[in-house]
């Protein structure tokens, strides 16, 4: 196929490397200066979408992304794909779906989880939203791209599921931490508290798969001093994007507000910025209850 690829940072620049490695023409434009091997280079995103059967965009936020659709979509031809696999608002995911309709292109939201890592080494999971006929047109690349890829529904349902796994993600994650500083404090030894709680009814991912506490558990951030991993302003993203979301649909949803506003004093006035999410709880060991 002839693919373009817009925004080759960190999780697009090895996603279009393992297009192009699996013998696909990839056409590549990022506002930055990059070289991204097996990829041409074009001078702007037009360029880049001009000819191809699917355009990929990998960008940081949805304005980013309804500018970048201004350009491309009139650029290609009716009938090609536009997948979008960055994570943002469901509004603008909708938008953009709408406006590729109307310029008789399909479109699929397509976030992913795995990170950097898993962008490299192409086992993303991709989470779709879009017609039953542009998931299928895009489904041979995240079959390249990932490991695994679920058709959440219409447009939109891709970034519905990502924002509310990772809104999960974020409530979890800090309960994990908060109840390892409670059980510090209770002279609770760590690797018990994991042994129990990995095995019991307060088992989770965060816990099991990405134990906040160095030294305890499979090797996780917290084994590195806290680099990231999955950076903590990456999950106060996520959690903004869980609350936008809940605002326009008018969901209930205190505790993912409640996980934003801990993740928001965290990054912004805390230091947490530049550590993995999972600091959390070298933030909670550091506090007393009237902090
Ligand atoms: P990044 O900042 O490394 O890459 C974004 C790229 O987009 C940059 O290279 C930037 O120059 C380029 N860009 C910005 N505006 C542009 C424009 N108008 N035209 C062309 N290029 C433009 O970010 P990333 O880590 O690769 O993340 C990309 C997306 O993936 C984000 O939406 C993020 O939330 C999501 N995501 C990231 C991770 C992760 O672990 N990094 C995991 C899952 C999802």
């Amino acid at each position: 196929m002839n693919i373009g690829f817009i925004g080759l940072g960190n999780m697009g620049g090895p996603m279009a490397a393992n297009l192009a490695k699996a013998g696909h023409t990839v056409t590549g434009f990022d506002m930055a200066d990059v070289s991204i091997e097996g990829v041409t280079m074009a001078a702007s995103a037009a360029e880049a979408a001009t000819g191809a059967d699917v355009v990929i965009t990998m960008l940081p936020n949805g304005q980013i992304l309804r500018a970048v659709a201004d350009d491309v979509i009139p650029a290609m031809a009716e009938g090609a794909t536009l997948v979008d696999c960055s994570t943002v608002d469901v509004d603008s995911a909708r938008a953009v779906a709408d406006q590729a309709g109307s310029a008789n292109l399909m479109f699929v939201d397509a976030p992913v989880s795995g990170g950097i890592g898993g962008a490299s080494g192409g086992t993303l999971t991709f989470m779709a939203g879009g017609s039953a006929a542009a998931f299928a047109a895009a489904e041979p690349l995240f079959d390249i791209m990932g490991q695994k890829a679920v058709h959440c529904g219409d447009a939109g349902a891709g970034q519905a599921a990502k924002i509310c796994n990772n809104m999960i993600l974020g409530i979890t994650m800090i309960g994990t931490c908060e109840a390892f500083a409670l059980a510090d404090k209770l002279g609770l030894d760590r690797q018990k508290m994991f042994d129990v709680v990995s095995t019991s009814s307060g088992y989770s991912w965060s816990m099991n798969a990405y134990c906040p506490a160095p030294g305890v558990g499979p090797q996780s951030p917290a084994d590195n001093d806290y680099q990231p991993g999955f950076a903590a302003e990456l999950m106060l993203k996520d959690l903004r994007l869980a609350q936008q979301a809940a605002h326009s649909a008018d969901a209930d949803t205190p505790m993912g507000a409640l996980a934003q506003a801990l993740y928001s004093m965290f990054v912004e006035e805390e230091g947490g910025a530049g550590k993995d999410f999972s600091a959390m709880l070298p933030r909670f060991e550091a506090r007393s209850r009237h902090d």
